[in-house]
């Protein structure tokens, strides 16, 4: 590498400060659209979206029936993609060496918003929606037991209906969407920071289902960062019963490490949340197993704290192989930082939502929700029928989940903005969660986010004001006194072989369930399921946990 001089320095320096400064410029020169214009082209756009609804429940359904596993969300991908090309988009494929990952652009100039929402689905989360009771469409499938079908739909609606608006109107912008590959792996959107895909963006919407409409700021309490990472231990073979003196058992290895792990746990911060799943543990009894791997997920609520418990999990993997002659190799899966989320665009999103009526629940909406809450032991609530408050985030909490949006919010203002497509009370990444998933209770909680989001869209491209305070927020209250230093490395490379042996074993079969719209209104339809399904009276409920 050549050396740079100093007056080249001051001259890169002076042309960095330039290209700021003209980006800001950029931003604020896009003049101020009239109030009045603006709520009536608001109006318009919620008009729009509702007349997209039947496309929106065909995208809600088509997702949901691939039912794919991250970094195997190939044919959620092409559909996708395809819909968005057709539509004028640019598709940029395989960002960041992933091959499931991808940017759609459409659009001139600024302000760039970037518009994301995740594909993947749950392992061994099978389940006929409709159905109030475990019944999966193919036993041991996975499944979109969290509903990660249904953000695509709201994202795609809300911007095919923004962009008609915005060629007639002439609003100058570019929108960019662009997919979570492998959120429950938390795999891949720093991985998307470290190679410059949002270099360019003034603000990124992001949306997740839930069982309401709503938004939040700051770091909100059931929000925890995490390191995912897999410890792969090598020792040597041998025969069990002839040899085993001569073995050093990377099994053995594994499970010290689980051992000392969980002893560990007294001694760690009440905050944390560990877990781990061994994914190698040798191959038959009678081979002394010379490798063996073990998944862990860290999290806690802050950056020194996860990094303190993982140089604790290293040391615990260095005394396993320590003890059993083995050695122990490392390997980054996936992180997410914990995230901030930007107080202005989160007002702004809010001020959006109490204009949007809750979905009308019907009576079968209601009776399907509650004969499932019943069934996995919840409080038999039902639906939802009012917009949580946007508040403060909590000042202490035990946390919870992780999702690496985290990683955006660092990079640029960034919100996530939940919609009510699923059902309160289920427990997560199980057969429950994906049971509303293909039924009118996503279908319309989907068109409901899309209005939501297609007039925050609006606001952000015509009310130049929202972007300037929202980057001063990121930098005069949320950067203020926190840098952002990635859990991943320059060498780190995304984990794209992950979930290919499951996706191997359960495509062929699942391929005869994909959607077909030209032959059938909903995936209901096709599965021929009478909505709702709930259990005959006879069976006893097993709350869930079988
Ligand atoms: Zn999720």
């Amino acid at each position: 590498m050549i050396k740079p001089s100093t007056s080249n320095i001051l001259k890169i320096i002076f042309s960095c400060l330039m290209l700021i400064a003209f980006s800001f410029n950029a931003i604020s020169q896009v003049k101020a659209m009239p109030e009045k214009k603006v709520q009536e082209l608001k109006k318009e756009l919620t008009i729009e979206i509702e007349k997209r609804k039947v496309f929106t429940q065909q995208m809600v359904d088509m997702i949901f029936s691939f039912g794919e596993l991250g970094f195997q969300e190939f044919e959620t991908s092409k559909y996708i993609t395809g819909i968005l090309k057709e539509n004028g988009f640019t598709i940029k494929e395989g960002i960041s060496g992933i091959p499931t990952a991808w940017t759609a652009t459409w659009g001139n100039g600024k302000p760039v918003i970037a518009i994301g929402s995740d594909l993947d689905c749950i392992p061994k989360a099978s389940q006929k929606p409709g159905v109030a009771f475990h019944d999966p469409i193919i036993p041991g499938a996975p499944g979109h037991g969290e509903g990660h079908n249904s953000g695509q739909a709201v994202n795609v609606t809300a911007v095919l209906a923004l962009k008609a608006i915005m060629e007639r109107e002439k609003i100058p912008g570019t929108l960019m969407l662009w997919p979570g590959v492998a959120e429950e792996q938390l795999a891949t959107k720093a991985f998307y920071i470290r190679d410059g895909f949002f270099k360019d963006v003034d603000a990124c919407l992001f949306t997740h289902v839930w069982d309401n409409l709503g938004t939040s700021y700051g770091q909100p309490g059931f929000f925890n960062g995490m390191v995912s990472v897999k410890f792969n231990f090598e020792g040597e073979s041998a025969h069990s019963a002839g040899a085993p003196w001569r073995g050093k058992s990377a099994l053995d290895a594994v499970e010290l490490m689980n051992i000392g792990w969980n002893f560990r746990r007294e001694h760690l911060n009440p905050t944390q949340r560990s877990h781990y799943v061994i994914t190698d543990g040798g191959d038959q009894p009678n081979v002394v197993p010379s490798k063996a791997s073990v998944w862990y997920y860290f999290r806690d609520r802050d950056y020194p704290s996860i990094m303190s418990m993982y140089e604790k999990a290293l040391k615990t993997a260095e005394g396993a192989a320590l003890m059993t002659g083995t050695t122990v190799t490392p390997r980054y899966m996936g992180s997410a930082w914990p995230p901030h989320f930007n107080k202005v665009l989160a007002e702004t999103m809010y001020e959006n939502i109490k204009t949007v009526p809750l979905p009308q629940w019907t009576e079968a909406d209601q009776t399907l929700a509650k004969a499932l809450q019943k069934e996995v032991g919840a409080e038999t609530s039902g639906l939802i029928s009012k917009i949580p408050e946007l508040k403060e985030p909590e000042k202490f909490s035990l946390g919870g989940g992780s999702d690496d949006i985290a990683d955006i919010s660092w990079a640029i203002p960034t919100i996530v903005m939940m919609f009510p497509s699923n059902i309160p009370g289920l427990q997560g990444h199980h057969w429950s969660n994906a049971v509303a998933m293909a039924t009118p209770i996503a279908h319309k909680g989907a068109t409901t986010g899309a209005k939501a989001m297609g007039m925050t869209m609006l606001d952000l491209l015509v009310k130049p004001e929202i972007l300037k305070n929202s980057w001063s927020y990121y930098k005069d209250v949320q950067t203020k006194n926190t840098t952002y230093k990635p859990f991943l490395n320059k060498d780190d490379k995304p984990a794209i072989e992950l979930n290919q042996e499951i996706m191997a074993e359960f495509r062929p079969e699942m391929k005869k369930y994909y959607y077909d719209p030209s032959k059938y209104k909903t995936y209901m339809e096709q599965l021929g399921i009478k909505y709702p399904t709930l259990k005959p009276e006879t069976e006893k409920s097993t709350g869930g946990l079988k």
